[in-house]
């Protein structure tokens, strides 16, 4: 179907149940389905492989990402795992520094042991990645914006340079998702996601899912989605279906709000830096204004004070959540050095500027007012 990204959201994959009507998708809890005969069935043999609440979710994001596949994970660590899967031992792969600390753990304490060789690059630095790639380079592993310091990859260039090279890329596209960046659209091979952030956006579901227009890559993906089987239930597919009909509104408003916060805290005494791709001193605003709708829900600032500082801030919010995670409906904060990036040693943390004073929000979509106010008491109080 091709329709404005609304209506997708809300029609693809979403046809009414052929059998009864039903306009909403059915959680098919089902196993396995009844033959006709030996082989004789109806395209599902066993849920493993298949599942049509599953099939209408992967057709929903591939539309979304105006990919012509979709395959779904019961986690993105899983959809991840999925594609370091399809490399050999010997290969290399170069990634951005700032990825997603799971996406690095598995880089490092889990393809490392089988082979896989690593090289990571400061994120957004793109003669970085083109002194890294080697002959033997398979992948280039994007995440744009990054987390926590929000900085934007330009995919574009880094697509050009990979493809010179033979290298596919894969972009994770969490942070912005498809309303706000579309990383095929400038070439990219692969997308991936955590569908437990803004796609199911309700912080009630834990998934994830990959995005190709890649006949070759959609296949070896698939063997191994089967093969090795990390596949989403069929009532996380729902809630995610679910989810994603929401997409557009929500993410403007995530994008309003944030907008508004950034507004209050750049002028804020006690606040000595903010990390958002909206702000012209950004250090990569042209890129983020050139491959993004809007700049986002998230943002990260530095609290004048430290780790003391930040403690009396994040102690005691009312709106706000203080928990890892990020993209639900309900605002949240954290404090990365000691919560989402604590693995991370120190001196590597603050080379790359996760100062003790850092502290990272997701906007929900909650009324702007309430967020100003929650957050203006706790610098009070910092
Ligand atoms: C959360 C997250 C992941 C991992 O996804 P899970 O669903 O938690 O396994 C990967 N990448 C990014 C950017 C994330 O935020």
């Amino acid at each position: 179907m091709s329709a404005h990204f609304e209506t997708l959201a809300i029609h693809a994959g979403n046809d009414p149940e052929p059998t009864t009507g039903a306009v909403s998708v059915p959680i098919f809890q089902t196993s396995t389905y009844a033959q006709r005969g030996p082989g004789d069935h109806t395209g599902f043999e066993y849920s493993r492989t298949r599942n049509p609440t599953r099939d209408a979710l992967e057709q929903n994001l591939a539309a979304l990402e105006g990919a012509k596949y979709g395959l779904c994970f019961s986690s993105g660590c899983g959809a991840t795992d999925a594609i370091m899967h399809a490399l050999s031992s010997g290969d290399h792969v170069v990634s951005g520094d700032d990825v997603y600390g799971g996406t690095f753990r598995i880089f490092d304490k889990v393809y490392r042991r089988h082979g896989l060789d690593f090289t990571f690059v400061p994120a957004a630095d793109i003669e970085a990645y083109k002194k890294a790639i080697r002959p033997n380079t398979k992948l280039v592993w994007l995440e744009t914006p990054t987390n926590p310091m929000l900085s934007i990859v330009d995919i574009a260039q880094v697509v050009e340079l990979a493809h010179k090279a033979g290298a596919a890329v894969v972009v994770d596209n969490t942070f912005a998702t498809p309303y706000l960046q579309r990383p095929l659209s400038l070439g990219a091979d692969i997308v991936v996601h955590s569908v437990t952030k803004y796609l199911g956006g309700h912080s009630d579901v834990v998934g994830g899912a990959i995005l190709t227009s890649d006949d070759e890559w959609k296949q070896r993906l698939a063997f191994l989605q089967n093969a090795v089987g990390a596949v989403p239930g069929p009532m996380d597919c729902f809630l995610t279906l679910r989810g994603t009909k929401t997409l557009a509104v929500r993410m403007d408003r995530h994008a309003d709000n944030a907008e508004a916060i950034v507004e209050m805290l750049i002028r804020h005494p006690k606040v000595s830096k903010v990390y958002y791709p909206g702000l012209e001193s950004h250090p990569n605003y042209a890129v983020a204004k050139k491959q993004m709708k809007r700049p986002g829900g998230m943002i990260s600032f530095v609290i004048k004070g430290g780790l003391e500082a930040s403690r009396r801030l994040l102690s005691g919010m009312k709106v706000f959540t203080l928990a890892e995670s990020l993209g639900g409906v309900e605002s949240l904060i954290e404090h990365p050095a000691i919560m989402t990036h604590a693995s991370i040693p120190k001196e590597l943390r603050e080379a790359r500027g996760i100062d003790d004073g850092l502290v990272r929000i997701s906007a929900g979509i909650e009324h702007v007012d309430d967020l100003k106010g929650d957050l203006l008491a706790a610098l009070d109080r910092a």
